[in-house]
């Protein structure tokens, strides 16, 4: 395993580069500010009639459309909805990119299923900060840092890692730490992990559990507070201090049902899908299926959206939820 931190990372390499930072969403802001306040020359592309577009000013940022940040930074940092890449890079930024140039990215998708090809002269790396943008741009207020993954897919100027590591300074990750890795393992593990465990897997879980308790009669108040909302408190546990750490404060008989029966739900059965979802997302079936879904539209996701939403879970929770917050209040 190959780890960097802040000493490994000089960030003098960008002092007299200008990054352009594409989108001022979730991941955008937070690497707009955060290399501002590490005194980097940070200019913001946008595409005109952006809501963003004042809220990026208020902050103190410089803006431009997406072309002409394109054009005028040295490093470009692609931090648009993964699903309009490729278009936006083809009618903006390819023009703007120029030899020795860095085009990043802070997820694989695009450049490892060919969606975005870019010229053999530019540098073409990654910094994937592991966590959602506010959280970025708190910890780094914070003087702490969150941690990420870094990768090289082209080394034009032979300092491509150099220089994608200073990157992960001027955001903070370097504080914590950056693992060096793959556009291709970053793709996968990202997009496999999404899949099985932190968004499909534990989803599907909670709701089948759900509702096979109200399936058999039981209150679905009740059923929520035990698939559901005690999640999160056990989830703290395994993240602080890992399994141990959260079978040490449950029950014992909690603990022994754990052994038991926790490999009976998540049994043989689902280890080959999970086999299966990963050769998908390895061959690229996913990602056409995806890519197709977007060019339709999205039929299918904005109807999985609406169903979702509609739920009995989340009717039951948004209202136990505002008592709860009405308790909490009181207090
Ligand atoms: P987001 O949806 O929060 O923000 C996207 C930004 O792009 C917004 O400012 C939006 O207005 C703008 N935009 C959308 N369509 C556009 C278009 N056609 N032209 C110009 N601008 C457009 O996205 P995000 O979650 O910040 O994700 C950005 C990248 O970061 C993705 O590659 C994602 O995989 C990666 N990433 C996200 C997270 C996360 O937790 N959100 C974590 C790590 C990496
Ligand atoms: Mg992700």
């Amino acid at each position: 395993m190959e780890i960097y931190y802040d000493k490994d990372a000089d960030i003098a390499l960008l002092k007299d580069k200008t990054i352009g930072i594409v989108g001022y969403g979730s991941q955008g802001h937070a690497h707009a500010l955060n290399l501002k306040d590490s005194g980097m020359n940070v200019v913001v592309g946008l595409y005109s009639g952006s809501k963003s577009w004042k809220k990026a000013e208020d902050a103190g940022l410089r803006v431009g459309t997406v072309a002409d940040v394109a054009r005028e930074a040295d490093i470009v940092m692609v931090l648009l909805p993964d699903q309009v890449q490729s278009e936006v890079y083809a009618n903006e930024i390819e023009q703007g990119l120029s030899a020795g140039n860095m085009l990043m990215f802070a997820h694989g998708f695009n450049i490892h299923f060919n969606q975005i090809q870019p010229p053999p002269d530019v540098d073409v790396t990654m910094i994937a900060p592991k966590g959602p943008g506010h959280m970025l741009r708190q910890l780094y207020k914070e003087g702490i840092g969150m941690p990420a993954l870094v990768a090289v897919h082209q080394n034009a100027t032979e300092l491509a890692k150099q220089l994608a590591l200073a990157y992960a300074k001027g955001i903070g990750c370097a504080r914590a730490g950056v693992l060096a890795t793959t556009f291709r393992e970053e793709t996968e593990t990202d997009l496999f992990g999404e899949q099985t465990v932190l968004c499909g897997g534990v989803t599907a879980l909670i709701k089948t559990a759900f509702e096979t308790l109200v399936e058999a009669g039981y209150q679905p108040e009740v059923a929520y507070f035990e698939c559901l909302h005690e999640l999160k408190l056990l989830v703290d546990f395994i993240h602080e201090g890992g399994m141990a750490s959260m079978r040490y404060t449950i029950s014992d008989t909690a603990e022994y049902g754990d052994y038991t029966r926790g490999p009976r739900v998540i049994d043989e059965h689902v280890r080959e899908t999970m086999r299966q979802i990963l050769r998908e997302i390895q061959d690229g079936s996913f990602a056409r299926e995806w890519i197709l879904e977007n060019q339709a539209g999205r039929p299918g996701f904005l109807a999985q959206r609406k169903i979702n939403a509609e739920h009995p879970i989340e009717q039951v929770g948004a209202e136990l939820r505002g008592m709860m917050s009405w308790l909490k209040k009181d207090e």
